[in-house]
C-alpha cells in the first residue's frame, strides 16, 4: 500500500503545502468542482501559490447538477493535463476522487487528495467507479500518495453527504456478518484481526453519531476515521469482504439500473445504509437456518441508527420502485461472484419467500 502520508485533523490545510513539498519542482494540476473549490479548494490553491508552487487549477462547473464520473468528465480532466503536468491534486470527495484516480493512473502521474466530505470509504481505495457506455464499472487504478482530511472543512459538507458516509460505515455491520457466513459455509479466507479492526472503527463512529446532525467536529472525526480505516482494510485483506457485502450488492444493483436508465440515483452511502436495513431483515428471517456463531445486526437497530442522523431507511425513500426492489433481491447476487446471505437464502430455497415478506413490509 503506497500511501505515504495520511493527515487527519482540525485545521490541517498547512500540511498540504508541507506534504506536497517533494513535488514543488514540477507543475501541479489542481482539480475541484464549484462546491469543493468553495469548501477549501480556493484556500489550498492560494497557500500553494504563496509558497511558490507552479500550478494550474481546473474547476468543474457543476451548477445545480451532479458531476458524473463519465467519459465527458474524464475527457475534460485529461484535456487539462498538459505536457509539463507532473502531479495531480484533487480537492473533493467521491466522484472527483474517482476521476483523479483513474486519470492520474493512466497518465502515470501521482496524485494526492484533500478530502472535502466524509461521504464514502473510497479515499483509501485503488478502484475508480466510473460510468462508461452508460453502465457503472470499477476500474483498477492506484492509491493516492497523500490524503489530507481536515475535519474543520468536512464538518461543513452537505448533510446528505455526512449521512451517506455514515450509511457506508453502517454497511460494515452486515458486510462483516456476510464475511463470517462465507468463512463458515465456504471456508473462505477470513482475517479475525481485520474484522475486529473494522468493527472497532465502526463502534467508535456509532458511539458518537449523536453529534453528527449538529456537525460536531469530534463526531466527524470518528466518521472519517472509520471510513479511512475500512477503506484501508480492503487493501489489508486483499479482498473487499471487510467493507462490502449484501448491502453493497443491493446498492450497486440499484445504482446500475438507474445509470442504465439515465436516471439520477442516491449517493452510494445513502443506498448502502438502506441496503443494511434490508440485509438485517433478511438475516432475521433466515436466522433459524444460519450456522452457529453468526452475529448480525437487528433491522430495528440499524433503522434507529440511521434515523438518529436523519438518513433514509427504506428503498422507497430512495425512489426505488417495488419492481426494482424485488428484482434486486432476486438478482443482485449474480452480479459478482461473491457469496452473501442472498445466496445463502437462495440455497435454502427461501429467497423468494423472504423477498416477498420484506417487500410487503417495506412497500405496503
Ligand atoms: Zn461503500
Amino acid at each position: 500500500m503506497d500511501i505515504d502520508k495520511l493527515v487527519v485533523g482540525s485545521n490541517i490545510l498547512d500540511e498540504v503545502v508541507k506534504g506536497l513539498d517533494p513535488f514543488r519542482d514540477g507543475k501541479l494540476l489542481v482539480l475541484s468542482d464549484t462546491n469543493t473549490y468553495g469548501a477549501c479548494g480556493e484556500i489550498v490553491i492560494e497557500r500553494l501559490l504563496d509558497e511558490g508552487f507552479h500550478l494550474k487549477s481546473f474547476v468543474f462547473e457543476t451548477g445545480s447538477s451532479i458531476l458524473l464520473p463519465d467519459e465527458r468528465s474524464l475527457g475534460r480532466a485529461l484535456l487539462e493535463i498538459e505536457p509539463d503536468t507532473s502531479f495531480i491534486l484533487v480537492v473533493g470527495s467521491g466522484v472527483l476522487n474517482d476521476i483523479a484516480r483513474i486519470v492520474s493512473y493512466r497518465t502515470g502521474k501521482r496524485f494526492a487528495v484533500v478530502a472535502t466530505a466524509p461521504s464514502m470509504d473510497g479515499y483509501t481505495s485503488v478502484g475508480s467507479s466510473l460510468i462508461v457506455g452508460r453502465t457503472k464499472t470499477t476500474y483498477y487504478s492506484h492509491y493516492p500518495c497523500a490524503i489530507f482530511a481536515d475535519t474543520s472543512v468536512m464538518k461543513n459538507a452537505p448533510m446528505i453527504m455526512i449521512q451517506a458516509g455514515y450509511g457506508d460505515v453502517l454497511g460494515k455491520l452486515t458486510a462483516l456478518a456476510d464475511w463470517n457466513l462465507t468463512r463458515i459455509v465456504n471456508n473462505e479466507y477470513y482475517c479475525d484481526t481485520i474484522a475486529k479492526l473494522v468493527q472497532k472503527g465502526v463502534d467508535k463512529c456509532l458511539a458518537s453519531a449523536d453529534g453528527l446532525p449538529g456537525r460536531d467536529e469530534q463526531s466527524i472525526r470518528f466518521l472519517i476515521d472509520a471510513l479511512i480505516l475500512t477503506g484501508l482494510s480492503i487493501g489489508l485483506a486483499g479482498v473487499s469482504r471487510p467493507a462490502s457485502g449484501t448491502e453493497h450488492q443491493l446498492a450497486h444493483y440499484w445504482e446500475i439500473k438507474a445509470v442504465e436508465a439515465g436516471e439520477e440515483h442516491a449517493l452510494h452511502g445513502n443506498a448502502v445504509g438502506v441496503g443494511t436495513v434490508v440485509t438485517a431483515m433478511l438475516y432475521e428471517l433466515v436466522s433459524e437456518m444460519l450456522p452457529e456463531n453468526i452475529e448480525f445486526p437487528k433491522a430495528d437497530f440499524v433503522r434507529s441508527l440511521l434515523e438518529k442522523v436523519g438518513a433514509f431507511t427504506s428503498p422507497k425513500d430512495l425512489g426505488i420502485s417495488r419492481e426494482l426492489f424485488v428484482d434486486s433481491m432476486l438478482n443482485a447476487m449474480n452480479m459478482k461472484d461473491k457469496y452473501t446471505v442472498l445466496r445463502f437464502c437462495a440455497q435454502q430455497g427461501k429467497l423468494e419467500e423472504f423477498t416477498d415478506i420484506i417487500t410487503r413490509r417495506l412497500y405496503d
